[in-house]
C-alpha cells in the first residue's frame, strides 16, 4: 500500500480501507510520523479499525490497548465509542484483565453507565464468565437497551442460571429475534425441551437460528425423532437448512443409527450444494461411519469431499478403527502425513484406538513414540488409556498394569475400568480384584464396575463371590444402566430395552419372533452361555434374561419386519455386546443369511456368514 498523502481526510479514507491488522500496522507509522495521530478524528478512527480488525483476528488485545494508551498520552479524551469498541475487542479475546482495566478507566471518565459502554461491559463480563460483574454493570445502566438485556440474559445462561434468565426474559420491556432465540437456547441447553417447544410455537417468527437451535437442542438431548421432525418442518416451510441445522440433524442420525434418514439427507446435501462445506461433509462421513456403513463413509471421504481438514482425516481413521480395520487406519495415517496435514492429539487417540482394536501392539507402541518424539505432543490421559487398552486387550495384563502404575499422570477411574474390562476378557480374577480395589477408591458407585467384577467371578465359576458383589451392590443401592438397542426399519427408529416390554405391540412382536429364532438356533447347536450374564436377575432366570437382551430383541424385530434375505440389519446398542449375544448374532447371520451390523459402546461388529469382523476380539 503506497502512502501518498498527509491530509487528515485522505488519511481517514486510507484507514477505512484497512481490513486487517497488518494493513493497519502499515498505515500507522505514517499517521504517527505526520502527527495526525493527534487529530481526534484520526485517532478515534485508528482505535475503531484496530478494534474491528482485532474482533476479526481476535488475537492481540494488547495492540488495541497500546493504541489506546498512545491516545491517552496525546491527551485525547476517549469517547464512548472507543470504549465500546475496545471492550468488544477485550470480550472477543476473553481477556478479563484488559476488560477490567478498561472498565475502571470508563468509570474514571464517567462513561460506564453510558448506553454503548454499559452494554459492551455487560457482554464483555458475560463472555469472560464473570456473571456477577455483568449483572452489576447491567444494574448500573439507567435505561438498558435490548442488546444490554440480551447480554445479561446470556450471562445467566452461561452460569447455568436458567431461572434467572427466565425471570429477566419475562420482564424485558422489548424483545428482538435474538432475545427469543437466546431463551430458546437457554432451555435446550438446560434440557428443558418442553419449555423450548412451547416457546418455539409462541415466538412471533422463526429465523435460521431458531430452527437450528431446536434441531441441535433436541438431538443433543437424545430426542432424535423430534430433531428429525423439526428438520422436516423446516423443509416443509420451504426453507433452506443452514450448516448448523444440517450438522445437527446428521449427528442425530449418527447417534440413533438412522441410516435411511441419513441417506435421504445426503441427497439433500448434494442437491443443495452443501457438499463444499467441510463441516457438513465431515458430519456426513461421521453419520455413515456411525450408522455402520464404512463403504459410504469411505465414498464420501474419497469422492465427495471438496476439502479435507484434520477433522476429516481423523474421522476416517476413527471409522476404520471402530471396525477393527487397523491396517487401513495406519495406511490412511501415512496418506495424511504425505498430504501435509499434521496429526493432532485427537488423531493420535484414533490411531492408538485402531491399533488396540486390531491387536497391533507393536504398531501402537510405535505411534505413541511418534506422537511424543516426532510431533512433540504430550500425551493426555486419553492416550494413556489407549495404551492400557492396547496391552489389556492383547492379554498383556501385567504390562498394562505396570503402564498404568508408571504413567506420569495419576490414572483415573477410566484407566482402571479399561484394565478391569481386560481382566474380564482374559479371566484374570486376581488382577481384577486388585484393580477393583483401586476403582473403589476413585469411583465407588459405578454400577458397571460391579457388573464387570461379578462377571469375572461368574466366568471363573466363583458363584459365592458373584453373590457377594451383587449383595454389596443392592446394599449400596447401585443401579445398573439399563441396556437398550435401537433399530431403524422403514425410516422409523425403534428402541428395545433388556427384558423386553411385553405390554407394547412392538415388544410382543419382537419377543414372539425371538422365541422362534432361538428354537431354530438350538436346532443348529446353540447352547446359551450362562457364564456371561451382563444383566442377570436371578439364577434360575439366567437363561431367560440373556435370551431377552435388547440387541436380540432388536435383531428379531428386524428379521420379523424386513422378511426376505439380503437386507443389512443395523443395530445400535448403548452397552457392550455380551459374549452370548455375540454368538447368537454370528449364528443368525449364517442361518438367516443376513448381514448384521451392531454398534456397541466401543466399536462395530459386522456379522456375516457366521463370523464377525472383530474376530471375536473386543
Ligand atoms: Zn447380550
Ligand atoms: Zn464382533
Amino acid at each position: 500500500m503506497a502512502i501518498v498523502t498527509h491530509q487528515p481526510l485522505q488519511c481517514l479514507s486510507l484507514l477505512r480501507g484497512c481490513k486487517t491488522l497488518s494493513h493497519l500496522k502499515q498505515v500507522q507509522p505514517f499517521v504517527l510520523k505526520s502527527g495526525l495521530d493527534a487529530d481526534p478524528l484520526v485517532a478515534g478512527k485508528i482505535i475503531l479499525v484496530a478494534a474491528i480488525t482485532l474482533t476479526d483476528e481476535s488475537d492481540h488485545p494488547n495492540h488495541s490497548l497500546l493504541i489506546f494508551n498512545q491516545m491517552r498520552r496525546h491527551c485525547l479524551t476517549p469517547d464512548s465509542f472507543s470504549f465500546a469498541f475496545l471492550l468488544k475487542a477485550a470480550a472477543n479475546c476473553r481477556t478479563i484483565h484488559a476488560g477490567a482495566q478498561l472498565h475502571s478507566l470508563s468509570i474514571h471518565h464517567g462513561l460506564d453507565a453510558h448506553l454503548f459502554v454499559g452494554t459492551t461491559l455487560v457482554s464483555m463480563y458475560a463472555e469472560c464468565g464473570c456473571i456477577a460483574s455483568a449483572r452489576k454493570a447491567f444494574d448500573k445502566m439507567p435505561q438498558p437497551n435490548v442488546v444490554a438485556w440480551n447480554a445479561v440474559v446470556t450471562a445467566c445462561f452461561r452460569s447455568n442460571d436458567i431461572k434467572g434468565g427466565e425471570d429477566l426474559f419475562a420482564v424485558m420491556p422489548w424483545r428482538n429475534q435474538t432475545s427469543w432465540n437466546l431463551m430458546l437456547a437457554g432451555y435446550t441447553k438446560a434440557g428443558e425441551l418442553e419449555s423450548a417447544r412451547r416457546l418455539f410455537y409462541e415466538m412471533p417468527q422463526h429465523d435460521p437460528v431458531s430452527w437450528s437451535t431446536m434441531i441441535v437442542g433436541f438431538a443433543s438431548n437424545g430426542h432424535f425423532d423430534d430433531a428429525c421432525s423439526f428438520f422436516r418442518d423446516l423443509l416443509r416451510e420451504g426453507l433452506k437448512p443452514n450448516e448448523v441445522s444440517l450438522t445437527g440433524i446428521l449427528s442425530a442420525c449418527a447417534q440413533s443409527g438412522a441410516f435411511e434418514n441419513g441417506k435421504i439427507l445426503h441427497g439433500h446435501i448434494m442437491k443443495a450444494g452443501f457438499s463444499s462445506i467441510v463441516a457438513v461433509t465431515n458430519a456426513l462421513l461421521d453419520m455413515y461411519s456411525r450408522c455402520g456403513s464404512i463403504e459410504m463413509a469411505d465414498q464420501v471421504f474419497i469422492q465427495e469431499m471438496g476439502k479435507k481438514n484434520i477433522i476429516s482425516w481423523t474421522s476416517m481413521i476413527a471409522a476404520f478403527a471402530m471396525y477393527g480395520y487397523g491396517e487401513e487406519a495406519i495406511k490412511l495415517f501415512s496418506d495424511m502425513e504425505e498430504f501435509g496435514t499434521k496429526p493432532d492429539w485427537i488423531t493420535f487417540i484414533s490411531i492408538l484406538y485402531a491399533c488396540s482394536h486390531a491387536g497391533l501392539v507393536d504398531k501402537g507402541r510405535e505411534f505413541f513414540h511418534i506422537m511424543t518424539h516426532t510431533y512433540r505432543l504430550s500425551p493426555s490421559i486419553e492416550h494413556y488409556g489407549c495404551m492400557v487398552d492396547l496391552y489389556g486387550r492383547a492379554g498383556l495384563l501385567d504390562e498394562a498394569y505396570e503402564f498404568a502404575t508408571r504413567m506420569p499422570i495419576e490414572p483415573n477411574a477410566i484407566i482402571w475400568r479399561t484394565l478391569l474390562g481386560a481382566c474380564s476378557i482374559h479371566g484374570n480374577v486376581k488382577l481384577a480384584e486388585l484393580v477393583k480395589q483401586r476403582l473403589s477408591e476413585l469411583d465407588p458407585n459405578d454400577a458397571g464396575d460391579y457388573v464387570l467384577l461379578s462377571n469375572i467371578y461368574a466366568v471363573a465359576g466363583k458363584w459365592k463371590d458373584v453373590a457377594e458383589v451383587r449383595g454389596s451392590m443392592s446394599k449400596q443401592s447401585i443401579k445398573k444402566d439399563p441396556g437398550w438397542s435401537s433399530i431403524e426399519v422403514d425410516k422409523a427408529v425403534y428402541k428395545f430395552v433388556a427384558g423386553g416390554d411385553g405390554s407394547s405391540r412392538i415388544g410382543v412382536e419382537a419377543n414372539k419372533k425371538l422365541v422362534e429364532i432361538m428354537e431354530k438356533l438350538k436346532d443348529e447347536g446353540y447352547m446359551p452361555g450362562v457364564g456371561s450374564v451382563l444383566h442377570d436377575i436371578e439364577d434360575e432366570e439366567k437363561e431367560g434374561a440373556i435370551v431377552r437382551h435388547s440387541e436380540k430383541l432388536a435383531v428379531a424385530f428386524g428379521i420379523a419386519r424386513t422378511g426376505g434375505v439380503g437386507k443389512t440389519i443395523r443395530i445400535v446398542k448403548n452397552l457392550r455386546v455380551c459374549r452370548d449375544c455375540h454368538v447368537v448374532m454370528k449364528m443368525i447371520s449364517k442361518v438367516y443369511g443376513r448381514e448384521i451390523i451392531v454398534r456397541d459402546r466401543s466399536r462395530f461388529h459386522s456379522f456375516r456368514a457366521g463370523s464377525c469382523s472383530c474376530g471375536d476380539y473386543w
